[in-house]
């Protein structure tokens, strides 16, 4: 009998380009911050990262081996924190990738984290809830050693929700011998979730749009890539303002009404059928075809590497707001840069999630919660903040939102490091 051995990471997989736009991105910042070749090489290269095999028992009594990731990029200047994803071409390179892009967010936002991440290589929708109960369990028994409310904090990602969150949370408190909610954020509220968390990257990214944007939102015409938590919640808050939402997409297909979509209704339908594809009141429109719509803002919110170098001369949306991290290469940002298109970076836009993470995190530490508006205001004055420094950087050293967002987060982590000192 052959023995299938998991893969490893190929050369070109769309993780390894990920690690690549990171990393440049990383460099130019530190470029501009005069940072020394060992500072450098430490921001670039991730504290902790584990691989792991997690054995799976089907429903059918066989057993897949799958594999699973925590990548800690960070943790000067708190303790780790990042979601986890679980999505068939994750790799350790997109993990890694994502959790550099967590610490400059953390420090950009002022919330006392470094960065991490997790992933499992797995397709959620080909298991059953009992599947990826043992899955999840299984996985965060192999990386126990990493986590912990003091040490490493995970949350929701691409392919996890707050039931993900409550097995890690349980899995996690049996081993410890108590309850910990602390362990995890984005949490169902009756395990110590935050009101407002699961709208809060979506909220975050409504309230970078409208920053942005410089004009009432009235009429606005907007396109969404990705209709999961973060792109659906975008969606319903950009309309809620007065934008015209014309097109919406997900992995099966996209739709497009020139006179807006009724986005609570298209979520009924995607509650029901599971895929926005096939939704009766619009028309149909291909998965490229959403990024090059002659809109006025573009909320990619699926995954990274969606705008390229190949695509951006014909994107012609004179705004981005990125829900999603990472997806617009190096490549494509030169090109969109002169083209005059202004781009709310991941790091900023999307930064919502990690606050209310923040301050679910709090809430537990201290055993109290806050009312959904005291959460609304605390994430709207983050946010406000956090974009007002970026555009004031942006202004006096002439850089794009997304090379100010670097200089400023790499540079709070640079500094920290700095004071910290080199132990020994
Ligand atoms: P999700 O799994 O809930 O949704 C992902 C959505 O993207 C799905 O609708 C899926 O069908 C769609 N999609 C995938 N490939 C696509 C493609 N090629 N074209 C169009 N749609 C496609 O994930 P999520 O939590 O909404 O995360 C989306 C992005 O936002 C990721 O980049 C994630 O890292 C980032 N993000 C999430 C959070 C959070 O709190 N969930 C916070 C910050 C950033």
């Amino acid at each position: 009998m052959s023995v299938m051995v998991p893969s490893t990471t190929p050369a070109q997989s769309a993780g390894h380009e990920a690690l690549e736009s990171a990393l440049f991105q990383l460099d130019r910042a530190a470029e501009r911050l005069g940072l020394d070749d060992g500072l450098r090489t430490m921001l670039a290269t991730p504290r902790r990262s584990l691989t792991v095999s997690v054995p799976v028992r089907r429903d059918d009594g066989n057993m897949d081996v799958v594999q699973g990731y925590r990548v800690q990029h960070n943790v000067t200047r708190g303790p780790a924190k990042g979601g986890i994803r679980f999505h068939p071409a994750t790799d350790i390179d997109e993990v890694t990738a994502l959790a550099m892009w967590m610490t400059w967010k953390c420090a950009l936002v002022g919330v006392p984290y470094g960065g991490a991440k997790g992933g499992v290589t797995v397709d959620p929708a080909q298991y059953t809830t009992q599947e990826l109960e043992r899955l999840t369990r299984r996985y965060v028994s192999e990386i126990l050693p990493l986590i912990g409310p003091d040490k490493d904090i995970p949350a929701p990602d691409v392919g996890t929700n707050e039931q993900t969150m409550a097995w890690i949370m349980d899995t996690y408190s049996v081993s410890a011998g108590y309850a910990v909610p602390g362990v995890v954020t984005g949490k169902p509220m009756t395990l110590g979730g935050s009101l407002g968390r699961a709208a809060a990257t979506s909220r975050g990214v409504q309230i970078a749009a409208l920053a942005a944007l410089g004009r009432a939102p009235e009429g606005v015409t907007v396109a969404v890539q990705g209709f999961g938590k973060v792109g659906a919640g975008a969606a319903q808050f950009l309309a809620d303002a007065g934008c015209k939402v014309v097109a919406i997409s997900d992995v099966t297909g996209g739709v497009y009404a020139a006179d807006g979509l009724d986005v609570a209704a298209l979520r009924a339908w995607v509650a029901e059928t599971g895929m926005v594809r096939g939704y009766r009141d619009a028309d149909e429109l291909g998965l490229d075809e959403l990024l090059e719509l002659d809109v006025d803002v573009l909320v990619p919110a699926a995954l990274e590497g969606a705008i390229t170098e190949a695509n951006a001369p014909r994107v012609r949306a004179r705004l981005i707001v990125e829900g999603a991290n990472g997806p617009t290469t190096p490549e494509a940002d030169r090109i969109l840069a002169a083209n005059g298109t202004v781009i709310v970076p991941d790091i900023l836009a999307n930064a919502g999630g990690v606050i209310v993470s923040y301050l679910e995190w709090v809430q537990n530490l201290q055993a109290f919660s806050w009312t959904e508006s005291q959460i609304e205001r605390k994430l709207r004055d983050m946010m406000e903040s956090a974009y007002g420094e970026v555009k004031s950087v942006a202004a006096e050293r002439d850089l794009t939102l997304r090379e100010a967002a670097h200089v400023i987060g790499v540079g709070r982590v640079a500094e920290a490091h700095r004071m910290r000192g080199l132990y020994p």
